[in-house]
């Protein structure tokens, strides 16, 4: 076995370990494999190990590695921050994008979608710890976000996603999640019944985001191992 598909295969496990102990179906969080920075073969290696979602935060890395990697069954997910000249890399070769957080990407990505692909899958990044510098719509503006994304023909809207404050104390990580998920319950009751997806929990939290309701967990460093320093 590759030891990424050890790696894989021990992240399979903490995510089972959560879901058990924290009363989830088994089976009911996925796991999004963050190949950012990583090479081809790193990719390879999880997929020859049954991973198939992978996760990029570079629009121009994510269109390069979907081409060289059109050999696999593989399913894209943008997760980075995206600004609007590069809507369009993200348009042709994601199945998923998980973070708008205005209306103007959302509307790019959807009139750049090419006509024959299936229709994006988006959820909308909320900065839920409230730091001023960190991308993400505020809970207050979700719901107006939400109402002008939903009637935009060409994506579908699945649901949320946040990066929220580092810390190391399970019940703030928790306490984080927890408001996510009361977003997302809020969006419920205001009529948006389609939205499945929470989007939350990483290499260092994801037990804390699955007990609060995380449907998908975006890990990186498990698998994969540390990254290089982050591009300038
Ligand atoms: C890099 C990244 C991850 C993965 O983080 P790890 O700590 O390496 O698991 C998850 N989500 C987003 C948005 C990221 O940018």
């Amino acid at each position: 076995m590759s030891e990424i598909c050890e790696r894989l295969e021990a992240v399979r496990a903490r995510i089972r370990a959560a879901e058990s102990r924290f009363g989830r179906p088994e089976g009911s969080v996925q796991l999004l494999a963050v190949s950012k920075t990583k090479p081809d073969e790193a990719i390879r290696a999880a997929h020859a190990c049954g991973q198939r979602a992978f996760g990029e935060n570079y629009a121009q890395e994510l269109a390069d590695k979907a081409q060289r990697l059109a050999d696999l069954d593989l399913e894209w997910h943008y997760i980075g921050p995206l600004q609007s000249n590069k809507t369009r890399l993200v348009a042709e070769h994601a199945h998923w994008m998980h973070s708008i957080d205005r209306e103007k990407i959302a509307r790019r990505l959807a009139a750049q979608r090419p006509a024959g692909m299936s229709p994006l899958q988006v959820c909308l990044q909320v900065n839920v710890s409230a730091e001023p510098q960190k991308a993400g719509v505020l809970p207050e503006a979700l719901p107006a976000l939400a109402e002008a994304v939903a009637g935009i023909d060409g994506l579908v809207l699945r649901g949320l996603m946040t990066i929220p404050a580092r810390s190391e104390d399970f019940d703030r990580q928790r306490a984080a999640f927890a408001r996510l998920r009361h977003c997302l319950e809020d969006l419920q009751t205001r009529g948006f019944t389609g939205l499945d997806t929470l989007s939350m929990g990483m290499t260092g939290d994801l037990e804390a985001a699955i007990a609060e309701g995380a449907t998908l967990v975006r890990v990186g460093t498990a698998i994969f191992g540390p990254r290089e320093a982050p591009r300038p």
